[in-house]
């Protein structure tokens, strides 16, 4: 019998891949807005033809390079630092060049990337489909943390997911290949549809347009059947959040709740609850 199919190696190996995975993830969360803005700058530069200028003098930044330093002082992390939450255990949360506290953000996405691998073989034991969710619950991981910090949901990303949701699907594993095909187009046109309904009658823009993606990529995961337990779930848990914090805040409340705060964030968690409960929605409704 393949010893990777044994619950409890399985489990072991799934904990140790979530917390690689999270502490990769905080990296990608940190870099891939500043690879972003570094893009959208030489951009800007070669259509206003500036290239040669400005151009040199800056280093690029990428996902390999430059390997992983404290922000403030620019020391290299040593091999063990880089292991995930031992590596911040061991430092107390501290660069151990210049004392500079370490983000609260690395600690918690390796521990909620172990969170996700375990729900996944707990969910579904030691499967292709617990492998396969979790890719899916560290991808939305990631888009739900850049979107919270910079209101963004890379392409780079949501796209990954799009692709691969419609691949993983052509075996069956969470919804037919033609469910698959119809949640993705349905998720993109329902929001695409809210979203010019909304821009018609307000004349602002209510969501960005990464939020269509990530609701194509989530329906490509899930199938089209479970796009409305998606919104439902998302919408409910933002009005949960953004009633309080715009009453705490005091603000008036037109900037609509829309745009208040970023709503990819609603759809990540609505879109794991989808993979893992699909049935939420009946039992909701109809308690069964
Ligand atoms: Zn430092």
């Amino acid at each position: 019998m393949n010893i990777l199919l044994e619950p409890v190696s399985f489990m072991v190996v799934a904990i140790i891949s979530g917390a690689i995975a999270g502490s990769f993830l905080s990296m990608v969360v940190h870099r891939l807005p500043l690879i972003m803005r570094q893009q959208w700058k030489r951009e800007c530069r070669e259509f206003l033809e500036l290239e040669g200028k400005e151009a040199s003098g800056a280093s690029e930044i990428s996902l390999s390079a430059p390997r992983s330093h404290c922000p403030l002082c620019n020391h290299q992390l040593r091999l063990v630092d880089n292991i995930p939450v031992i590596g911040f255990l061991l430092n107390r949360g501290h660069c151990n060049h210049c004392n500079h506290p370490i983000g609260w953000r690395y600690l918690t996405l390796e521990l909620l990337g172990i969170t996700v691998a375990i729900t996944a073989t707990l969910h579904f034991g030691p499967s292709s489909s617990a492998v396969a969710s979790m890719w899916f619950g560290w991808i939305l991981l990631a888009l739900l943390f850049i979107d919270l910090e910079h209101r963004l949901l890379p392409d780079q990303l949501t796209y990954i997911l799009l692709w691969s949701g419609l691949i993983i699907n052509q075996w069956g594993l969470f919804t037919t290949p033609s469910g698959a095909l119809f949640g993705a187009a349905a998720g993109y046109l329902v929001l695409w549809s809210i979203f010019h309904l909304y821009k018609m009658v307000t004349g602002r823009e209510g969501m960005g347009g990464g939020d269509l993606k990530l609701l194509a990529a989530l329906g490509a995961w899930c199938g089209w059947t479970l796009l409305p337990q998606i919104l439902l779930v998302a919408s409910l848990c933002g009005l949960l959040v953004t009633v309080p914090w715009i009453l705490l805040k005091k603000e008036s409340s037109y900037p609509l709740l829309l745009t208040a705060i970023p709503f990819g964030p609603f759809l990540a968690v609505a879109g794991w609850i989808a993979l893992l409960w699909p049935t939420l929605l009946d039992i909701m409704l109809w308690g069964r």
